[in-house]
C-alpha cells in the first residue's frame, strides 16, 4: 500500500534544500535573469557543499541526481514503503526550484544526465561517473518530440565509439563535465538502435557551437553541441551495447520514468512560490481566503486562488506517486507522464494567473511573479511536452500502441 507520509530524513534534507534556495537562490534570482549567459559563481559554493555531502554519503542538495535507489534499504515499517533516490531527489528538486528554477538547473553534479546514468548505469559505470556533472542530449534540429528519431550515429572503431551530429537545446550543455548522448548505432534497426553514451567534456571532437537566448529560466545555460568524430571509451555506453528489435528502445525510455516526476517537482516548486506570493499580496489587499466558506461564497480573487491551491495539492501528490513507484520498483511510465502533465499544465495556468491577480505589480519587475510566469513555461515542454505525456497516458489507458495512437 502506498504511504506518502514523508520520512524524518527526507524531510531534513528538503527541509536543506529549502534553506539553499531561500538563502542562495532567492537573493541571487535577478540578477541572474538579467545577466543571461553570466556564470553564478555563488553556486560554486553549492558545488564544494554537494561534493562534501556525497562524500559523507548523507542526502545530496539539489535534485536531478535521482533515481538510483538500489542501496537504499526498503524502510521496515509495516507498510514496507521504501522512500529513497527519487523521493528525495523529487523533494529536494522542489524545494530548491521554489528558490529559482534557472539556478537549480545550473548545480554543479545534478544535471538530467546524471539522472539518467543513475536509472540505467552499471555498478562500475555508476563508480566511475559518479562524481561528474551530466547534462542530456536528446533533442536534434530534425526532431524534437519524437525521441525514436535520433539521427546522430556511434560508430564502434577498436576500443573507442565514434560519435557523429548535432545536438540542440542541451540545458547544462556548456557547464557540464559530461553529456549523456543519445546515438543510434545501427540506423538501420530503428528505435531498438538507440543508445545512451556518456561523453567527457574535454573529449576529442565535441564542440559548443553556440548558446541559446531563452524566455525564461536565464540563468541556465543552453548549447548546440556539435559531434564531430567524436571518440569516446567503448565503454562509455549506458546499458546494453545489444540491439535488442524485440525491446524497442525500453532501455533509453527508462530515463524519462525518473526524470519526468523530477521535473513536475521543478513545476510544484515554482507553483508553489507564487502561490505563496499571490496569498500574501491578497492578504494585503484585505482579501481573506477561507476554507470553511464554498468558494462561490467568497470574493472571487480567494475563490480563484482555492482552485489553484487544489491543482497545486493534486499535482504534488501525482509527482509523490511517481517517485514513490520508482523507489519501490514498480512500473511507473503512466504515473510519470500524469505527474509531468499535471505539473506542467498547472506551472504555467497559477504563475500567469498569479500575475494577472497582483494586477500592474504583478506584471514588474518588483516581484519575481511575472519571472515564474516565464521560468514555468519550459517545464511544460522539456522531458516530453503537455501534449506529448496527454499522449503517452491515453495509450496507456487505452491499452494502444505507438503506431495504433500517434
Ligand atoms: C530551454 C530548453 C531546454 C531544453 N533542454 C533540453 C535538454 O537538456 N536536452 C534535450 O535533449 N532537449 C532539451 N530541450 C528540447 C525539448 O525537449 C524539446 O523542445 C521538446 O521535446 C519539444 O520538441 P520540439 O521543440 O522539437 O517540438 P515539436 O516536437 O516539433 O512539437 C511542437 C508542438 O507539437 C506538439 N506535438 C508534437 N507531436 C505531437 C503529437 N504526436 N500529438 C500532439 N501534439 C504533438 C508538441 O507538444 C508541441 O506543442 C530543451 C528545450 C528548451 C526550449
Amino acid at each position: 500500500m502506498i504511504n506518502l507520509e514523508l520520512p524524518k530524513k527526507l524531510r531534513a534534507s528538503a527541509n536543506q534544500a529549502h534553506q539553499v534556495a531561500a538563502q542562495i537562490f532567492r537573493p541571487i534570482s535577478r540578477k541572474y535573469d538579467l545577466g543571461e549567459h553570466e556564470y553564478p559563481v555563488e553556486l560554486d559554493t553549492m558545488a564544494a557543499m554537494v561534493d562534501g555531502l556525497s562524500d559523507s554519503g548523507t542526502q545530496k542538495i539539489s535534485g536531478a541526481s535521482g533515481g538510483r535507489s538500489d542501496d537504499e534499504k526498503p524502510s521496515t515499517d509495516v507498510l514496507l514503503n521504501a522512500n529513497g533516490g527519487n523521493m528525495s531527489a523529487l523533494l529536494n528538486a522542489l524545494e530548491t526550484s521554489w528558490g529559482d528554477v534557472g539556478l537549480m538547473l545550473s548545480i554543479p553534479y545534478q544535471g538530467l544526465g546524471n539522472a539518467a546514468i543513475a536509472a540505467v548505469a552499471t555498478d562500475e559505470q555508476l563508480a566511475r561517473f559518479g562524481k561528474v556533472w551530466a547534462s542530456m542530449a536528446i533533442t536534434e534540429p530534425s526532431f524534437g518530440s519524437d525521441s525514436a528519431a535520433v539521427t546522430t550515429t556511434a560508430v564502434l572503431d577498436g576500443d573507442e565509439w565514434v560519435l557523429n551530429g548535432e545536438k540542440i537545446f542541451v540545458t547544462a550543455g556548456q557547464r557540464s563535465t559530461h553529456i549523456v548522448v543519445w546515438a543510434s548505432v545501427d540506423r538501420s534497426l530503428g528505435r531498438a538502435a538507440i543508445k545512451s553514451f556518456v561523453v567527457p567534456r574535454d573529449a576529442p571532437g565535441l564542440s559548443v557551437a553556440r548558446l541559446e537566448h531563452k524566455l525564461g529560466i536565464k540563468a541556465s545555460d543552453t548549447a548546440v553541441l556539435l559531434l564531430q568524430d567524436c571518440r569516446i571509451p567503448k565503454d562509455n555506453i549506458l546499458g546494453s551495447p545489444e540491439v535488442n528489435v524485440e525491446k524497442g528502445f525500453a532501455g533509453v525510455m527508462q530515463t524519462f520514468d525518473n526524470t519526468r516526476p523530477m521535473v513536475a517537482a521543478m513545476a510544484i516548486g515554482v507553483t508553489r512560490a507564487a502561490l505563496e506570493e499571490l496569498r500574501a499580496i491578497l492578504t494585503d489587499a484585505g482579501i481573506e481566503i477561507s476554507y470553511d466558506t464554498p468558494p462561490n461564497n467568497q470574493h472571487a480573487a480567494a475563490a480563484e486562488f482555492l482552485r489553484m491551491e487544489a491543482d497545486y495539492e493534486s499535482a504534488y501528490l501525482l509527482a509523490l506517486r511517481a517517485a514513490w513507484m520508482a523507489d519501490n520498483k514498480k512500473p511507473n511510465s503512466l504515473e510519470a507522464s500524469m505527474s509531468k502533465a499535471k505539473a506542467g499544465r498547472t506551472g504555467t495556468d497559477v504563475t500567469l494567473k498569479s500575475v494577472e491577480l497582483a494586477g500592474a505589480v504583478g506584471y514588474s519587475q518588483r516581484l519575481l511573479l511575472e519571472k515564474w510566469g516565464r521560468d514555468s513555461k519550459i517545464l511544460d515542454i522539456f522531458e516530453g511536452t503537455q501534449q506529448i505525456q496527454q499522449l503517452i497516458v491515453a495509450r496507456r489507458v487505452l491499452g494502444k500502441t505507438s503506431a495504433e495512437l500517434k
